[in-house]
């Protein structure tokens, strides 16, 4: 399984070294969140996204996804699959593609002249095959309704513990799968914001400590999701918990599990 970070900041500018949107990008066919999908590469490119999963409706997520969807339309005679829970559909519906904001690409998409996408309902518990991967949803505990995913492509398992707070299910299930080769998990707020992280349900140092002690396999930890304005701090602050499974994950590298 080839796994890579999008950048988010412009091209080449001041700021590359941040995170300020999340997208993940798996065997070039597949997308975890949107935030920088719309503002990567060549149309053609992203036109190779045939199905997007997305974790949960904050705006660093699905920033760019209309901006995606118009890129990639005609370029390929089946739209792209958008798989999310009811929650993620019912937002998308209200907040996003609503006419106002966007067209309505979902309505627009029932009419056989404009297939712009296809909304693929993916509840948490359920596993989605796509593209010789499967792709499970595991709720995760977040201030709107969030999943994280595993996905296995039969030799390989990665985890990916999006957005969330202190939380459970998904270590379980990560702890049970035979062939995990990583854990991908946030760490959002410098320890001395962990007021923030708490109203927010984010992940501190400190509460990242906690959280991957829950996984009992030696397997590579790649942190991300770090706020821009608190980098260096948060950073710091981790790399000081000398915990020799983590690594930060470094946009457009190629991790091959
Ligand atoms: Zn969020
Ligand atoms: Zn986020």
């Amino acid at each position: 399984m080839i796994l890579s970070l999008l950048p988010s900041a412009a091209h080449g500018g001041i700021g590359g070294g941040f995170q300020y949107l999340t997208t993940l990008i798996v065997n070039r066919r597949v997308a975890v969140d949107a935030g920088a999908l719309g503002v990567y590469g060549t149309p053609k490119e992203q036109a190779e996204i045939r199905h997007v999963f997305l974790t949960h409706t904050h705006l660093d997520h699905v920033a760019t996804l209309p901006i995606f969807v118009e890129n990639i339309f005609l370029s390929d005679p089946s739209p792209v699959c958008i798989h999310g829970s009811t929650p993620v559909f019912d937002c998308l519906q209200k907040d996003i593609f609503n006419n106002r904001i966007w067209p309505d690409f979902i309505a627009l998409s029932q009419k056989p002249e404009s297939p712009f996408l296809r909304m693929v309902p993916h509840e948490p518990g359920q596993t989605a095959e796509v593209e010789g991967l499967k792709i499970t949803a595991i709720s995760l505990n977040h201030v709107v309704p969030t999943v994280g995913y595993i996905i296995d492509d039969g030799k390989s398992a990665v985890g990916y513990v999006s957005d969330t707070a202190a939380t459970d299910e998904i270590w379980d299930r990560l702890n049970q799968c035979p062939n995990l080769k990583a854990v991908l998990i946030e760490v959002t707020f410098p320890n001395d914001h962990q007021w923030l992280a708490d109203i927010s349900k984010h992940l501190t140092p400190a509460n990242f400590k906690d959280e991957v002690a829950k996984l009992k396999k030696p397997v590579p930890i790649l942190a991300l999701h770090v706020k821009a304005r608190f980098n260096k701090q948060v950073v710091k602050e981790v790399l000081a918990l000398q915990l020799p499974q983590v690594e930060f994950m470094e946009f457009n590298k190629v991790y091959e599990f």
